[in-house]
C-alpha cells in the first residue's frame, strides 16, 4: 500500500506531460507529414544519403566545440515525448553558459548554443539512424541541436536559414559497454512511459557522447527530420561513430511510445537534389579542382548560396 509520503515523492520527481499532437513514423504516416506539415515536402529535407567518395573534399576550419568538456549544468531534463528521448539543460535553474559551437562552414562571428540533444534508433540492430554513410545504416544517431545565439529562442531560430545546426553522431554496437555513455544509458528506465520527463542530474559532458576523432565531417544545408520539417539546419556529421555495448542498446528499446516500443523513430531518406555535401579534410594536397577562388574559404559565403 502505498504511504502519502511516496504519493508525493512520486509526484515530485515524474512529470506525466500533456498528450501532444503527434507523428507517426511507419511508411505511410510518414507519407502524411506534408499534408499537414507543407515544408516537409521541400527541396532541402534531410536526412540524407551520405557518400564519402561523393562528397566534395574542402580543407574548412575545424568545429570548435566550447564547453563541450564541461559537464552540463544541472538539473537537466530527460523527456520521452513518444517519438523519441530527449535531454534538456532546465534554463531556469542556471545562468551557466551553455556548451557552444563555431568554425566549419559556419558564418564568422556567429555562435550556436545547445539547445537539446535526442536520439533516433532502431528496434533491431540493423537499422535506426536517420543518415545513411556509404551505405551503412547505424543502429542509433544522436542529434545535437543548436542555436544560433542571434536569435532568442529556437522557434525564432526556426525562421531563418542561418538558425539552427544539429551535430550529428553515429553509434556502432560491440560486446564492452561504452563507460562514458552509462550515465545516461542507466537513467532511460525513469521515462519508460511516454509523455513523461524526469529531472536528473548526471556529470555528463557533451564530449563523452560524441566520437574522439571530430576532425573529419561531412556538412549540408537541410531540414529537421521531424514535423515541420523547416529548411534551416546546418548539418554537421561526424564520420567516426561512437560504440556502445547491445545492453546499452537495449536500454533504448525498453521505452514506451504510448503504445508499443519505441524505435524505429527515423525518417526515410529524401533527396539531395542541387545541393552538395562537403567533406572536411585536414590536408592541404588538393587537386585544382577544388583550389577554386569561388570557394573563399575566409567567408564560406559560397556555403550559403
Ligand atoms: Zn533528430
Amino acid at each position: 500500500m502505498y504511504t502519502i509520503s511516496h504519493v508525493v515523492i512520486a509526484w515530485l520527481t515524474f512529470v506525466v506531460l500533456p498528450s501532444v499532437n503527434g507523428f507517426g513514423y511507419s511508411k505511410r504516416e510518414q507519407h502524411l507529414w506534408p499534408q499537414k506539415h507543407k515544408l516537409c515536402a521541400g527541396k532541402l529535407q534531410s536526412p540524407v544519403a551520405i557518400s564519402t567518395s561523393k562528397a566534395i573534399p574542402l580543407p574548412l576550419p575545424a568545429l570548435e566545440m566550447i564547453g563541450y568538456h564541461d559537464f552540463l549544468p544541472t538539473p537537466q531534463i530527460l523527456t520521452n515525448n513518444g517519438q523519441t528521448v530527449k535531454l534538456t539543460v532546465s534554463k531556469n535553474a542556471t545562468r551557466e553558459r551553455l556548451p557552444y559551437i563555431f568554425g566549419a562552414t559556419l558564418k564568422q562571428n556567429q555562435h550556436y548554443e545547445m539547445e537539446q540533444l535526442h536520439f533516433h534508433w532502431g528496434i533491431k540492430n540493423n537499422r535506426g539512424a536517420e543518415h545513411v554513410l556509404n551505405g551503412v545504416r547505424y543502429p542509433m544517431e544522436m542529434h545535437i541541436v543548436h542555436r544560433n545565439v542571434a536569435y532568442s529562442n529556437l522557434s525564432q531560430a526556426t525562421q531563418h536559414e542561418d538558425g539552427v545546426v544539429v551535430v550529428a553522431v553515429f553509434f556502432h554496437l560491440q560486446d564492452e559497454h561504452n563507460e562514458f555513455f552509462q550515465a545516461l544509458a542507466s537513467k532511460l528506465a525513469g521515462v519508460q512511459w511516454a509523455r513523461t520527463e524526469l529531472p536528473v542530474n548526471m556529470s555528463i559532458t557533451l564530449m563523452s557522447l560524441i566520437p574522439s576523432n571530430t576532425d573529419v565531417f561531412y556538412t549540408y544545408k537541410g531540414s529537421f527530420t521531424t514535423p515541420p520539417c523547416s529548411e534551416v539546419v546546418t548539418w554537421i556529421v561526424f564520420a567516426t561513430p561512437v560504440p556502445i555495448s547491445f545492453r546499452q542498446m537495449n536500454t533504448f528499446r525498453v521505452l514506451s511510445n504510448g503504445e508499443e516500443t519505441l524505435g524505429d523513430n527515423f525518417r526515410r531518406l529524401q533527396d539531395i537534389g542541387q545541393r552538395k555535401i562537403y567533406i572536411r579534410r585536414l590536408y592541404s594536397a588538393f587537386s585544382n579542382k577544388y583550389n577554386d577562388s569561388r570557394l573563399n574559404l575566409t567567408n564560406l559565403s559560397w556555403f550559403w548560396l
